[in-house]
């Protein structure tokens, strides 16, 4: 038997008891903002890498605010991310990463596993990503079997808030992205095995509108109408779809006015913006710091905008290819026919990008309809991609080292 077919074998023994691992991980709830949720799964974590991992951290998030439907400027509560490193003294290092998060609440009613059939395991985070962290953690058992090099290390970052963006974060992507050559992200894969290439860079923002209030009926014209004048600036919003065919911007949520007897003066708008590349991150703020300047110059009115751009976009250079480029030739020699699409969605791989490293971000199980009530897994995938993982691991370990891109 050939020594992947051997490795394949042991992952397929262990697959039964991983998956129960995983169906009692994905009856957790750990959505982005239950923090007893999230400490419950970073215990569980922490407790399934005792003697694998050298040093097991938990990193206090940033502190950062964001505005609610009444204009106020409020702290965000966040969790804290899990940070395992293995021998941190060797200088060529691997970061592979996840998130703990899923985006159902406490109170959402997704919170239980069924099997669709023998194949299809449908339950929240099975796909994104629990079933990742333990494809994640299956590599690397196996690769602290078989490597025998000093100088190689891995870390391990998963954080608890990568669904709403990765803010608080953030600083520890950054962090842990400096310190490693390559980085390997748990995201699924689509059903069929492909894997996300270029994706877009997002932001999200928030455009406050005050105006003045006043009684409808016996001083009409004192007043200023803060959603009129919002309606008029969305209206301009929507038109930098037209004008740059390398963004979109999408209107998510309006809030504004009270009692139909009251202009009203406040009006808020909040909306996302995905970007093709870094230059249109400065076009899109340009045009959204003269638009403010313009709600201002009108008599009665003032304008805030908050938020900014989170994620930049991960455009495919050289080094990001040649990455690719191994792990579809490690998927060849296993019989997996490794392919890429591009993809509007965003994630912590645009993160990591960001900060210099190269990295592949769609290492975890194959499954679909993620983020919605109908998400599921392929079971097999499990072993499948743990074994591609390991292997991705091991050509790495035993390649010239990949070359660090600078901070852009
Ligand atoms: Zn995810």
């Amino acid at each position: 038997m050939s020594a992947s077919a051997d490795l394949r074998q042991q992952l397929d023994a262990r697959c039964h008891q991983q998956i129960e691992r995983l169906v009692a991980w994905a009856e957790i709830n750990s959505g982005t903002l239950n923090l007893h949720g999230l400490e419950r799964m970073a215990s569980e974590i922490g407790k399934l890498y005792q003697g694998l991992a050298d040093s097991i951290e938990l990193l206090e998030p940033a502190r950062v605010r964001e505005v609610d439907d009444t204009g106020v400027d409020n702290p965000v509560t966040a969790g804290k991310t899990l940070y395992l490193r293995k021998r941190p003294e060797a200088p060529r290092r691997v970061l592979l990463m996840g998130h703990m998060d899923t985006v159902f609440e406490a109170d959402n009613s997704f919170q239980q596993c069924e099997w669709l059939d023998e194949e299809r395991l449908r339950g929240p985070g099975t796909a994104d990503m629990k079933g990742g962290l333990l494809c994640m953690y299956e590599a690397l058992r196996l690769f602290e079997q078989t490597n025998q090099n000093s100088d190689i290390g891995w870390d391990v970052l998963i954080n608890p808030d990568e669904e709403t963006g990765s803010r608080s974060s953030a600083g520890h992507i950054a962090m842990a992205a400096r310190q490693c050559e390559i980085g390997l992200v748990y995201e699924p894969a689509l059903t069929d095995g492909t894997l996300a290439g270029a994706r877009k860079g997002t932001g999200n923002f928030c455009l406050l509108v005050h105006g003045k209030s006043a009684h409808a009926g016996r001083e009409f014209d004192a007043g200023r109408n803060a959603i009129y004048q919002l309606a008029d600036a969305m209206t301009r919003l929507h038109g930098l779809n037209q004008k740059n065919p390398n963004i979109t911007l999408n209107l998510g949520r309006i809030r504004g006015g009270d009692a139909l007897n009251r202009v009203p003066d406040l009006a808020l708008v909040k909306f996302n913006v995905r970007t093709l590349a870094r230059e249109d991150e400065q076009w899109v703020e340009l045009q959204l710091h003269e638009l403010v300047e313009q709600i201002k110059k009108e008599e009665g009115f003032s304008a805030e905008l908050s938020g900014g751009f989170t994620r930049p976009p991960k455009p495919i250079d050289e080094r990001q290819q040649a990455l690719m480029d191994l792990v579809s030739e490690t998927g060849n020699s296993l019989g997996m026919d490794i392919r890429y699409k591009a993809t509007g969605g965003c994630c912590d791989g645009n993160n990591l990008k960001a900060a210099g490293l190269v990295n592949v971000d769609t290492m975890g199980v194959l499954g679909a309809n993620i983020h919605s009530d109908r998400e599921f897994m392929l079971r097999s995938s499990l072993p499948e991609r743990a074994l591609l993982s390991h292997q991705v691991l091991c050509r790495w370990a035993s390649s010239e080292a990949f070359v660090r891109g600078s901070n852009p």
